[in-house]
């Protein structure tokens, strides 16, 4: 980070706040607070106020409202410096940042990241069900979006049950965040209350929930992600660092713990949230890079309406 700052001629805002993801109750594998300790060590050398800001999740669970958020950043180590849930006790407070793009004209960005000039980014790269993967676009949209924002990427992107499949066995049912899903004969979807979060596909041990692909061809899900994360950074100094540790094949949403597939890569630093997501997509072992690759419709739809560039030049830093 301090060479990054130094190169790129960062001035620093006097308060930076750290974007951060405090990890689902029940998983492991997020990244956890001790690896911040040098960037808060370096801010506070620079006389600089930090704290971990975030969002509230859409989906039931601990990161719910603000109170059981803040709860679980405790548990979770998340003590060093205060907790600022930048959406409110429950989504409710947003600032309507306008882009005027394909699919989003406003977008809902928690007001407390909206009304800041900078934040230091801090992400972890690992698969996801529907964006392919998680890196540092994905802490910008979805990270940085009030519910309603983030209900708004997702509302296009609903998984289907394949009825032949299904063994009724109510796994989907017990795990879906917002009670969609009933059980007959098979596994029933309501479409209207779904959330499209895709956890249920993750659950479902004999793949009998799978993406609704026309809907994914469209690219819609990952076009609208880089739009909110374009509204995310807009007029925004940031520094993206994202820690390509603990690469899972799922999400730090998912509260259950999960086995990495892969070897830590390292950690990554940039100010440009496309480029980093590249680098570290190159990286991956060319077997998890194929699983993840669907991601990168976001990436090229984010360069195209000027998020960032998929150039990039990795120069290696050993910090030991
Ligand atoms: S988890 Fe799978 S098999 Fe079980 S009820 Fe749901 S869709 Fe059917
Ligand atoms: S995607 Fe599945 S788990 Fe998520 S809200 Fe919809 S039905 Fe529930």
């Amino acid at each position: 980070m301090d060479r990054i700052i130094r190169e790129e001629n960062i001035s620093l805002e006097d308060f930076v706040p750290l974007k951060v993801h405090f990890g689902e109750k029940g998983n492991k594998t997020y990244i956890h607070p001790e690896n911040f300790n040098g960037i808060i060590d370096y801010l506070e050398q620079n006389n600089k106020k930090t704290a971990f800001i975030e969002t509230n999740a859409l989906y039931k669970g601990q990161r719910m409202t603000r109170e059981n958020h803040t709860k679980i950043a405790k548990e979770h180590g998340f003590t060093r410096v205060p907790v600022i849930i930048a959406d409110g006790e429950r989504g409710e407070d947003f600032e309507n940042i306008e882009i005027n793009k394909k699919h989003f004209k406003n977008c809902k960005i928690g007001k407390k990241i909206a009304d800041l000039n900078q934040i230091i980014v801090l992400s972890h790269f690992k698969g996801h069900t529907l964006a392919g993967f998680g890196g540092a676009v994905k802490q910008l949209a979805m990270g940085c979006a009030a519910r309603g924002g983030k209900l708004a990427q997702h509302a296009n992107s609903k998984p289907i049950i394949i009825p032949f499949k299904c063994r009724a066995c109510g796994a989907c049912k017990a795990n879906c965040p917002v009670s969609a899903i009933t059980i007959k004969k098979w596994a029933k979807i309501d479409k209207d209350v779904c959330i499209g979060c895709s956890s249920c596909q993750t659950i479902c041990k004999h793949k009998a929930i799978t993406s609704n692909w026309l809907q994914s061809l469209s690219m819609s899900f990952n076009e609208r992600m880089a739009e909110y994360a374009f509204a995310a950074a807009r007029g925004k100094n940031n520094i993206y660092i994202t820690f390509a540790l603990n690469i899972t094949a799922g999400c730090d949403c998912e509260g259950h713990s999960m086995i990495p597939i892969m070897r830590d890569i390292g950690i990554f630093a940039s100010t440009d949230p496309i480029a980093i997501d590249r680098a570290c997509l190159d990286k991956l072992r060319v077997d998890v890079k194929a699983i993840f690759w669907r991601g990168i419709k976001t990436l090229k739809y984010g360069e195209k309406i000027g998020l960032g560039s998929m150039k990039y030049e990795l120069i290696d830093i050993d910090c030991m």
